[in-house]
This record gives structure tokens, C-alpha cells and sequence, in this order.
């Protein structure tokens, strides 16, 4: 049932054809009606009685949730109500606009074809659509539009792969990802030429390790002069997400941080977990490299961060009167690819090979194609 779920869903096919990929748009929405129109190309309307109607930019559809059917209303008459409703483009390139009614929400673009099905009270709303188009509305959600040209052609390459190592995460509710940042933000259509053309001129592309198996392609936004390994983060140790030292992040918009804690609050925090250190409160530290402790008291920089909410692991602590100063360096995790270096690289001229193999140790950039191939083996 899994099997053939999987290959109902996501069209895993040689290159004769495009790959597809099965995104949950607007789900937290509960969309109950809303509009459709076609922007560019034909579509068909499909449901389980077969082709029912063919639409072009002239036609104003709407689309509404009547119990456990769609009603399909097109140009003020009713096409009937249906279980499934498919609207597939039909044009050699079709991309559409919907707008929730029912809540009110903005519009959104979208490529390729739309499905709809009612669940649980609510409008499913899936966009099946190429694997590239998708790849470039999720670049430009995820980073936007002010990046180096090069840089998207990597950030195209990690989104890519991300989606095809979780194409199984939401299969339970009839999709592959959905479209927030759970799995990858994802607003629509990306009309932004250079991020279009990232996505097209490294299509099909994917990073793998040493097993031909998709990576883990971990990215944060500013390390701060030093990644970190995998295992200090999560428990999982990668051979291809290890510390790298970065020169190129240091006087970015997320280089720097501070934060001043009060006394008490540091010392509640430090005695609740070691309960040893009670007169020997540490309130100095200076460290120019990253380490796993802080100082004597066992206490992994990780809970630091997690418990007070720090942009990073990566501070040193200065006294102050009643409080002690945290100045850190780089925000987020920490570990894989960060995004304000990699900028840096593609401004400076580095290909977007050369700053994928710089955070990734060890990986290959090889075509889908290669990677049906060794699944087959
Ligand atoms: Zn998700
Ligand atoms: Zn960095």
C-alpha cells in the first residue's frame, strides 16, 4: 500500500519526463472557497467523471467545499459538485493565481496543477508541480531576492535535495511537503529571473555522500568564524557535516550578538543543572574557538542557548556589577552550509561547486538521473 502510494504521489521517472513533486499549500488556512484563474497556458478540469471543462484566462472559476464535495462554479453556473477535483495545465507552460474567499486571504501564484479534495472540513489544496518550479518558488522564499546570482544555484541545489530526502514526510495526509517551514517555506511562483534560471541551470542536481545516499544538507544563517559538527548539535554524527573555520561570515549582519543576564538568573540556571558549583560561580570566559562545555561546570553551550534563548552557542561572558555580558558570534545552529558566508564566496567569485564542497566534506553533486541508477542496483 506504502509502495504504491508513493509512486501514486511522486512520479519518480527517468528524464524522458519531468519530476513531480506533491506540495500542501495553505493547509493551516482552512480554506473552505475560494477563486481560480488561469494566468498563463489552458487547463483541464478532471474530477472522477472524467474531463468535465477547459478553462483559459478569460474564465473566472470558483471553487467551494459543500459537506464532503466541491462545487464547481464557473462564469456564475454551477459545473456540479465532485469528490476530486483536478485541474491540470494543458499548454506547454501554465501557471495559475487562487484566492482564498473563504478565510480572505492574498492571492498566490502558483505553476504547473492544482488538486483539490475535501478533509477533514477543509479545502485540500495540493499543487503538483514540477520539481524545479517548486525548487525556485522555495529559493526565493527561503532567502530572497538580494543574494549573488551564484548563490542561488546552491541554495536551489540544497533545497532540491532536501525535498527529495522528505518526500515521505507528510504522505499520511495525501502530500509530500507542505509549504511552511516545517518542511520548506514555499509562497508560490518565483518570477525573480535569476532564481528561475538558478533553478533551470542546475536542474536535476542533488548533493549525495559517499554511499550515493541524498545528504542531510543542514544550512544556518551565520556560523560565526567556525561551523560545528554534527554530533555536537544533534546526536548524529556525519562524516560530511564537520567545523570548518570561515573567514568569509565575519562582518555580516549576524556576525555579532550580545545579551546581559542578570546574576540570579545565571546562577539559577548554572546550580539547577550542577549542583556543585554554588560559591564558584563562573561570570568570565573568552574563548576564540568553540567548545562543547562551558568551563568546569558540564553544562553543554547547547542548553545555554536552548534556556536563554541565544542566537548562537558561540559567546564569551564578561562581568558585569550585577549581570554578566554574553557576546556571540553567528546565528543559528551552526552546523553545515552558513548562508552568510556562502554570499560572501559567490560575491567573491567562487562557484557554487566550489562553496558546497567548502561546508560539505566529502559529497558529490550528481544528477537524479545517477541516483535512480544506483537505486536500481
Ligand atoms: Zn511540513
Ligand atoms: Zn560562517
Amino acid at each position: 500500500m506504502r509502495v504504491l502510494l508513493i509512486s501514486l504521489l511522486f512520479v519518480f521517472s527517468s528524464h524522458l519526463h519531468a519530476e513531480f513533486i506533491n506540495i500542501g499549500i495553505l493547509n493551516s488556512k482552512s480554506v473552505q472557497k475560494l477563486s481560480f484563474s488561469v494566468r498563463a497556458g489552458k487547463y483541464a478540469l478532471f474530477t472522477e467523471q472524467g474531463k468535465v471543462e477547459e478553462f483559459t484566462s478569460g474564465n473566472n472559476v470558483t471553487l467551494q467545499r459543500v459537506g464532503e464535495l466541491i462545487e464547481v462554479i464557473a462564469d456564475k453556473k454551477s459545473l456540479g459538485k465532485f469528490k476530486k477535483v483536478n485541474l491540470m495545465g494543458t499548454g506547454w507552460y501554465n501557471h495559475f493565481m487562487i484566492k482564498s474567499l473563504e478565510p480572505p486571504l492574498l492571492d498566490r501564484r502558483y505553476d504547473d496543477n492544482l488538486r483539490v479534495k475535501v478533509r477533514r472540513g477543509k479545502l485540500l489544496l495540493i499543487n503538483n508541480i514540477d520539481l524545479d518550479n517548486y525548487v525556485a518558488g522555495v529559493v526565493e522564499a527561503e532567502v530572497g531576492r538580494k543574494p549573488p546570482k551564484e548563490y542561488f544555484k546552491l541554495q536551489a541545489i540544497i533545497c532540491r535535495t532536501y525535498a527529495l530526502s522528505n518526500t515521505s514526510k507528510h504522505l499520511e495526509e495525501g502530500f509530500n511537503l507542505c509549504d511552511e517551514v516545517h518542511c520548506q517555506a514555499y509562497h508560490g511562483k518565483s518570477f525573480y529571473p535569476n532564481i528561475v534560471d538558478a533553478a533551470m541551470q542546475t536542474r536535476g542536481a542533488v548533493i549525495v555522500d559517499s554511499d550515493i545516499k541524498l545528504i542531510t544538507a543542514a544550512f544556518h544563517s551565520n556560523c560565526g568564524g567556525q561551523t560545528v559538527n554534527s554530533e555536537d548539535v544533534w546526536t548524529k554524527s556525519l562524516y560530511y557535516l564537520r567545523s570548518v573555520n570561515d573567514t568569509f561570515c565575519l562582518d555580516k549582519r549576524n556576525s555579532f550578538w550580545e545579551k546581559e543576564i542578570s546574576i540570579p538568573a545565571w546562577r539559577g540556571f548554572i546550580t539547577a543543572r550542577n549542583s556543585t558549583i554554588s560559591d564558584s560561580l563562573p561570570t568570565s570566559y573568552v574563548s576564540d574557538k568553540r567548545e562543547n562545555d562551558f568551563l568546569y561546570t558540564q553544562i553543554r553551550f547547547e542548553e545555554f542557548r536552548h534556556h536563554f534563548k541565544l542566537r548562537s552557542t558561540y559567546f564569551n561572558v564578561h562581568p558585569q556589577e550585577e549581570s554578566v555580558l554574553l557576546k556571540g558570534r553567528g546565528y543559528g545552529h551552526g552546523v553545515g552550509l552558513c548562508q552568510e558566508g556562502a554570499m560572501e564566496m559567490a560575491a567573491q567569485g567562487y562557484s557554487y561547486s566550489e562553496i558546497l564542497h567548502y561546508y560539505y566534506s566529502g559529497v558529490h553533486i550528481i544528477d537524479l538521473a545517477a541516483l535512480d541508477f544506483f537505486k536500481e542496483e
